[in-house]
């Protein structure tokens, strides 16, 4: 069985590896959906994937986003970054 079609989207937003700094990574972008289900056919629940709300969630793995990935299209969710909240500390 040959390697999957790389999804258009991921080229066209030039999906990569991400950041050193994990502000500007899928993690902590506003379209990452960490937990996705994936469902196979007939209904069957494969596992929890990520996913991003711009490339889609279907439940091919052509569409797995990668927590330390990145894309042109990454907007960061201060929600989800931990170092912004009030008091935080990395110590
Ligand atoms: S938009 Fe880009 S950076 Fe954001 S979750 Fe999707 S692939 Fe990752």
């Amino acid at each position: 069985m040959g390697a999957l079609p790389r999804l258009k989207k991921k080229i066209d937003l030039k999906y990569r590896k991400g950041s050193m700094d994990e502000g500007r990574n899928c993690k902590h972008c506003k379209s990452f959906i960490s937990d996705y289900q994936v469902i196979g056919i007939g209904g069957v629940e494969l596992g929890i994937e990520p996913r991003c709300k711009i490339f889609g969630t279907n439940s091919s793995r052509r569409y797995r986003v990668r927590p330390d990935h990145t894309c042109d299209a990454q907007v960061r969710d201060d929600a989800k970054c931990w170092w912004l909240k009030k008091g935080a500390s990395n110590v």
